[in-house]
């Protein structure tokens, strides 16, 4: 393992030399044929081992402090064939209730047919993972600062009690990227990423990584050359040349965020808001134990005379968005959007209503993502 800064990490790691004409940058091998070498070490798209899908591993896995790295076409692709590379029919898995909402679809309606059981928690505290805990578990899914609400799991002592049980430990990192957190150093297995926020960072990229020991990432290769979920060779040079620019990109999503948080914490108009660095959040004492930044994300509430489409159509910079993570700030209303798939009951159960408004912070001028919030609730007060 490489001992150097993760600024310099995310510039440098992995990168391929131009040896050819001394180009500065990695270039980009388009071939999807390459000369048979030997069982299990020819080079193919499907095998994750293109020399671009190569970089984009070995980046994120140096960044995660992990052995070994896949990357995958998207977020979705990572997390399915994570999951079912350590699954099989009569395993049990146990999953966090406040979940990204496509993984909480994966899960309720692609197990069953698979034969593989399944529960989520109650709450997001050890104890409710363990309560959950039956003979044949086989994994124990985390996923913190969650969304939408970003609550915070304390994954070292989750980690510990997976370890004792012979547990596979399995985080979604995508929420506070590599640079705000280490699931590995904590005790967990498998670090995935929705390669298409943080890391992509530019709206542009769909991607996914899954990282882990060199054992387990075997495992889920194997699983990986049957599902067929590959990054393309393009993509993964974007996302290199998006990963350069991950640091100073997330400190800056960092700062504007905090500041945000705290002054929407002070507003009348403002019900609730939900940032892992605040004094108020929950889970912020585990937070600043466990993160090394408390992220871009946020979500908030507003009070319950005020109507949320409408504070969003009253915004003007700051963008309506399905996704997140971007360099621009973007917002959007979780109960039509990332967890309408979720039910109702569901929903409920998780704290998630139709005032709620998930905010993705961008890198804009603090002051100018300020006044376009202030505008917006003026407009509709
Ligand atoms: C977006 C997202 C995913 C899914 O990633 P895709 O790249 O859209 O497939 C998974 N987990 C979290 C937390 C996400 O935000």
């Amino acid at each position: 393992m490489t001992t150097k800064g993760k600024n310099s990490l995310c510039i440098h790691e992995g990168e391929i030399k131009d040896t050819q004409f001394g180009g500065a940058v990695s270039p980009i091998f388009m071939a999807s044929s390459y000369p048979f070498l030997d069982v299990d070490q020819n080079r193919y798209p499907r095998n994750f081992n293109t020399p671009n899908q190569e970089v984009v591993a070995k980046k994120v896995a140096a960044l995660e402090n992990a052995e070994a790295g896949l990357s995958f076409g998207s977020g979705m692709a990572a997390i399915a064939t994570a999951l079912l590379a350590f699954l099989k029919a009569g395993d049990h898995a146990i999953f966090p209730n406040a979940i990204y909402g496509g993984t909480y679809n994966f899960v309720v309606k692609e197990f069953p047919q698979y034969g593989i059981e399944y529960d989520f928690t109650d709450g997001v505290a050890p104890s409710d993972f363990e309560a959950k805990i039956k003979k044949n578990t086989k994994v124990i899914y985390l996923e913190t600062p969650s969304n939408p609400l970003l609550t915070i799991t304390d994954i070292k002592s989750v980690a510990t009690l997976a370890k004792n049980k012979g547990l596979i430990t399995m985080i979604d990192n995508t929420f506070a990227s590599p640079f705000n957190q280490t699931p590995i150093d904590l005790g967990i297995d498998i670090v995935m990423h929705s390669a298409t926020k943080y890391l992509g960072g530019h709206s542009d990229i769909l991607a996914g990584v899954v990282v882990g020991t060199m054992d387990h990432i075997q495992k889920v290769k194997l699983k990986g050359i049957n599902f067929g979920g590959n990054l393309s060779d393009f993509m993964a040079y974007l996302l290199e040349r998006s990963i350069k620019t991950l640091a100073v990109r997330v400190k800056r999503h960092n700062e504007n965020a905090q500041i945000l948080a705290a002054y929407l914490e002070k507003k009348s108009e403002i019900k609730k808001v939900y940032y892992p660095g605040l004094k108020s959040h929950t889970g912020h004492e585990i937070a600043k134990e466990q993160m090394h930044g408390f992220g871009g994300m946020m979500s908030f509430e507003l009070d319950d005379n005020l109507d949320a489409v409408a504070f969003q159509k009253a915004l003007n910079m700051i963008k309506p968005s399905l996704s997140l993570a971007g360099v621009e700030s973007t917002i959007l209303l979780p109960t039509l959007t990332s967890h309408s798939l979720m039910s109702q009951e569901d929903r409920k159960k998780t704290g998630i209503n139709d005032h709620l408004l998930r905010f993705s912070v961008g890198i804009e001028d603090v002051e100018d993502i300020k006044g376009d919030l202030d505008q917006a609730i003026k407009s509709i007060s």
